[in-house]
């Protein structure tokens, strides 16, 4: 991994850890690979790079510069793991002798799954067949002490979390065949670490070429996961398994929509910005980032004029899902239906969702910013771990989203019966 630049603080909860992904380039990949964790190594067809796309969406294929560890742009840079198709998961749960595994492994595994396959089910249209793996059913025990290898929320890969791997990767190898796998989940025992009440260690390495190898592949994409966030509420069965689809969301490519100041900037609307309390979706900008939308779901306002859309509940399969507005070649403005199903189960204002993608904004600086169609209301949720303000972002029929300095309006018009909402997009 690269080590942070001085100038940027540790983020406030995770740090999504980025190794040496490639200089950014527009071209597909293509590479057909033998998979494992390896990066490049997709399937041919799958992963970021079969992002789809037309000619029309040219002027909507954001990027930012060389300096971005992890970008919104698109396409995803080489390196992470394939977010199409069967995606095969190994699932290690591992413990020490400062902290003995409590209870069976499986029930550690079993807080995760099957709600993350499922999550990613929804979420993706069934695009994703996320299979999760588990050729080792009992506690791994690691050769030092928890304390012996200095995990700490932000910890860098180096010399901690290396040798944790390395140490794993001698552990597993008698039963495990690293390359059948597209990414590797750690599941620490809870009891390892301070509560992520206290501190959140969970954290994702990965596009990290440099990391061990095991059976011939670098362990590029892999996700710790520590403690439990359980916020009290009551409701840890049902939500607590959310940091999980978060941190394979890094080793899909995805950044961190949350920053210093917390969830603020796109709030309960995709969860890479809060992955706490009730279920909640990805940014459709994140669907089409993923491969999960085709070309004719997503349609670029690249030109002057009055043009009218509508758009179809981003929870729901089929239909028009997401309008991009590009203002250069860095960022744009993305305009999507949200409404309280699928994944989405926080919404309580259904709207017009309006935000602003910025490729040139790092992970965790706020490459997203939602628009909130209610400033200063409060929100229209009292849900626990949920930014209540932006709650009640969504534009609704009537309303009108204006960027005058970019010549931009959002009209939203009315519905039509089958639930879709028709919008017109001007550009001066
Ligand atoms: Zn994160």
């Amino acid at each position: 991994m690269q080590a942070q630049p001085p100038s940027r603080r540790i983020r406030p909860r995770r740090l999504a850890a980025i190794g040496t992904v490639g200089v950014l380039t527009l071209a597909l990949s293509t590479s057909a690979g033998t998979g494992g964790l390896a990066p490049g190594t997709a399937p041919a067809g799958a992963g970021p790079g079969a992002l789809s796309r037309s000619s029309a969406h040219g002027p909507c294929m954001i990027s930012g510069g060389p300096e971005i560890q992890m970008s919104e742009g698109v396409p995803t840079t080489a390196g992470y793991a394939p977010s199409t198709g069967t995606v095969r998961a190994l699932n290690l749960m591992v413990d020490f002798s400062d902290a003995p595994g409590e209870g069976e492994a499986m029930d550690r595994f079993a807080e995760f799954f099957p709600k993350t396959e499922e999550w990613f089910r929804t979420s993706s249209y069934g695009r994703l067949d996320y299979r999760p793996e588990t050729p080792v059913r009992d506690w791994l025990r690691m050769p030092k002490s928890f304390a012996e290898y200095g995990i700490e929320r932000g910890a860098p890969f180096e010399p901690g979390y290396r040798k944790l791997v390395q140490d794993l990767v001698a552990a597993a190898d008698p039963e495990v065949d690293f390359r059948s796998y597209d990414l590797l989940n750690v599941l620490v025992t809870p009891n390892a670490g301070p509560s992520a009440l206290d501190t959140v260690l969970s954290v994702t390495f990965a596009g990290n070429a440099d990391a061990p190898v095991a059976d011939g592949v670098p362990v590029a994409n892999a996700s710790f996961v520590y403690s439990r966030q359980d916020d009290g509420s009551g409701s840890y069965d049902e939500t607590g398994y959310r940091v999980l689809p978060h941190e394979n969301g890094h080793v899909f490519g995805l950044p961190d929509l949350y920053t210093q100041e917390g969830g603020g900037a796109v709030g309960h609307w995709d969860i890479m910005s809060e992955d706490w309390g009730a279920n909640n979706d990805l940014l459709g900008w994140h669907k089409w980032k993923l491969g999960w939308l085709d070309p004719s779901q997503v349609h670029c306002a690249a030109t002057p004029g009055a043009t009218d859309y509508t758009l179809t509940p981003l929870a729901r399969r089929g239909g028009d899902k997401v309008v991009v507005v590009p203002l250069d070649g860095e960022s744009g403005y993305a305009v999507e239906l949200r409404t309280q199903e699928g994944n989405d189960e926080t919404v309580c204002r259904p709207g017009v969702l309006v935000y602003k993608v910025d490729a040139d904004v790092d992970t965790g600086m706020g490459p997203v910013k939602v628009y909130d169609s209610q400033r200063d209301s409060g929100g229209c949720t009292r849900g626990p771990n949920v930014h209540a303000e932006l709650s009640d972002a969504a534009f609704v029929a009537g309303e009108t989203f204006k960027d005058p300095s970019h010549g931009l309006t959002i009209q939203v018009s009315d519905a039509d019966r089958e639930g879709g909402q028709r919008i017109r997009v001007i550009r001066d």
